[in-house]
């Protein structure tokens, strides 16, 4: 695709440069499009389509394959796609990918990570039976946040994953994909353990694992918000099978 368009563009500058060369009016075009055809377009920097509208999962993350549609590209060593089950009645957001994650190619497989195994594993769940995935899929340098043209870069790919999980529930990780998802306003202490809705998907925002490890005792508010999924989900909590 991308090189369709960067060949179309050379044929219709090609055309434009003959036309002018033998003095005749150019077509219909703004003056702003004229001057930058004539001109020569900076073929480096047309953008990759970034509506990818793909079929499968597997054929949305060949689609990202190789991506440099944002800067992260050049720091990061892996795309992180996401993983999980492609009919998962669960989606787990995340932020970004983190140092791990960068080098492992999979989402949550560092210390935060562990800590989301074992909230799926409370919910009677593995992770095999879950996707999750994050709002950006390329480490963002010293772990900064995300950036709002990286976000908006790359969140076509994660509603193109959703919609073709089609999740009952997605609970969002953190503040950044609660911004990103429900509202950019959106504030994570007050605004957790409530409904909300994304792509008409409820939606239930929740700390990120990697607060819980610096504030243990917000577990419980996790907690409290997993069984409100569990009760949407129809899941029995594996707690009280054993008592
Ligand atoms: N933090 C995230 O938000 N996502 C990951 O994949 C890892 C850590």
């Amino acid at each position: 695709m991308r090189e369709e368009l960067i060949d179309l563009l050379g044929q219709i500058r090609r055309q434009l440069i003959s036309i002018q060369e033998i003095g005749l009016d150019s077509p219909f075009l703004s003056a702003e499009s004229l001057s930058y055809l004539v001109r020569g377009p900076q073929l480096d920097a047309v953008p990759l389509t970034t509506n990818p509208h793909c079929e499968s999962l597997e054929e949305l993350e060949h689609f990202l394959s190789n991506c440099d549609r944002c800067k992260l590209s050049k720091a990061r060593k892996t795309i992180v796609f996401g993983e999980g089950s492609p009919h998962a009645k669960l989606v787990f957001v995340g932020e970004a990918p983190g140092v791990e994650e960068d080098l492992a190619g999979k989402p949550f497989v560092g210390a935060a990570g562990k800590l989301l195994t074992d909230v799926v594993k409370a919910m009677g769940l593995t992770r095999d039976e879950v996707y999750i995935c994050n709002v950006i899929k390329c480490h963002p340098p010293h772990n900064r946040d995300p950036q709002p043209d990286e976000i908006e870069m790359c969140f076509p790919f994660l509603q193109n994953q959703i919609s073709l999980i089609k999740p009952e529930v997605i609970c969002t990780i953190g503040r950044i994909p609660a911004q990103s998802l429900i509202d950019s306003d959106f504030k994570i202490t007050r605004g957790r353990g409530q409904w909300h809705s994304f792509m008409d998907i409820p939606v239930m925002p929740t700390y990120h694992p990697a607060y819980l490890l610096r504030y243990p005792q917000a577990k419980r508010q996790v907690w409290d918000d997993v069984q409100k999924i569990m009760k949407k989900l129809g899941l029995e909590d594996p707690r009280r099978l054993k008592n």
